[in-house]
């Protein structure tokens, strides 16, 4: 049964931590049974509904914006705007975990699709000309969403799962753009957050990180399923991307913010990141002696809005198609086994 992981509704009707659940899924004839036809067309076909029509897009009242096929929460009214599109408008999700984003090239543009991560509903698309104070615009068809006013949301709890074991691994390589888009690619992993690691909350934020006078290097936050795959197999897929020889820089990308890491959660994982070391210099891996540091891990700050999935919002920026896609390659080609089904089948 695949999984995702994802915020529910609680019994207190408050959005739970994020938990590992079962995916939504049904046949086109059960979706067509529980849907009207104009939420079957744009959800399950990827439809768009006339600008100005949408029964949500006045909408005011305080509460959450569930996924019309399977009440996932999916955005809160705090974060709703009048954009003057004439779709439902959101600066962010009610979780960064709630929302799935995917390229779409279709109709000759470069478009970011927005998805329900549990039952892969196409919900809209996100665009980077939002207002503060995340600068995206997350546009949506109404008849993808239910409004779901505050005093009601106990009547969408849902039992949370109490076996949704998940573990973190917090990396360095590099410019966190590219690091991120590798890691997504991998089966077992759940959620890639950009960010900054090895210095404090007050300069977890990029202008002062690109000084390379934080401690802070670009990182990125994994968040795996231990029994689909290993800490190994990540650190794995981690030495195999980035260039662990080369001391503060990665490629054109120079300064401490840039040094290739491993901010161990635990002395195991600094035990498995001490031996893999071991092994690839005694294997003779690389030309040069790896450089990577080993750090407690004392904080993890996500990034900006605008920096995370950046890849998938940019594929054919310059830096990106030189610098992030061939590492995406690299990982869909040395690590077969281990790719998401989709990430395996997309050309
Ligand atoms: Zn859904």
């Amino acid at each position: 049964m695949p999984t995702t992981y994802v915020r529910v509704i609680g019994p207190d009707g408050k959005l739970t931590p994020p938990v590992v659940v079962s995916k939504v899924i049904k046949t086109e004839e059960e979706w067509k049974k529980i849907l009207t036809p104009e939420q079957f067309r744009v959800t399950r076909g990827s439809g768009t509904e006339p600008a100005f029509c949408g029964g949500l897009l006045k909408n005011k009242e305080d509460g959450y914006y569930l996924c019309v096929d399977c009440n996932l929460p999916l955005f809160q009214s705090n974060a709703k705007f009048e954009s003057g599109t004439g779709w439902p408008s959101f600066f962010q999700p009610a979780a960064p975990e709630n929302v799935r984003e995917k390229s779409d090239l279709s109709h000759g543009m470069v478009r970011t699709e927005i998805l329900c991560p549990r039952c892969d509903a196409h919900l809209g698309h996100i665009f980077e000309d939002g207002p503060k104070p995340t600068g995206l615009r997350y546009c949506l068809n109404s008849e993808a969403l239910r409004f779901v006013a505050n005093d009601k949301l106990k009547d969408f709890a849902e039992k949370v799962p109490s076996q949704s074991k998940v573990e973190e691994a917090v990396f360095a390589g590099g410019c966190f753009w590219c690091t991120e888009a590798v890691f997504e690619q991998l089966d077992g992993v759940y959620d890639v957050v950009s960010g900054y690691a090895g210095g404090d909350a007050s300069t977890a934020n990029y202008p002062a990180v690109c000084t390379g006078t934080t401690g802070h290097a670009e990182s990125v936050k994994i968040v795996y399923d231990p029994a689909r795959i290993s800490f190994e197999k990540l650190l794995k897929v981690h030495f195999a991307t980035h260039d662990p020889t080369s001391l503060n820089r990665q490629g054109a990308d120079v300064g401490t913010q840039y040094r290739s890491a491993i901010f161990y959660a635990s002395d195991q994982q600094k035990q498995l990141a001490e031996a893999l070391i071991a092994d690839l210099t005694a294997a003779k891996a690389y030309k040069k002696p790896i450089v990577t540091t080993l750090e407690p891990l004392k904080g993890f700050y996500p990034a900006e809005a605008h920096h995370q999935n950046y890849v998938c919002r940019n594929p054919n920026q310059g830096y990106i198609e030189s610098v992030a896609l061939p590492k995406v390659e690299k990982v869909r080609e040395k690590f077969k086994e281990l790719l998401k089904p989709q990430a395996a089948a997309t050309p």
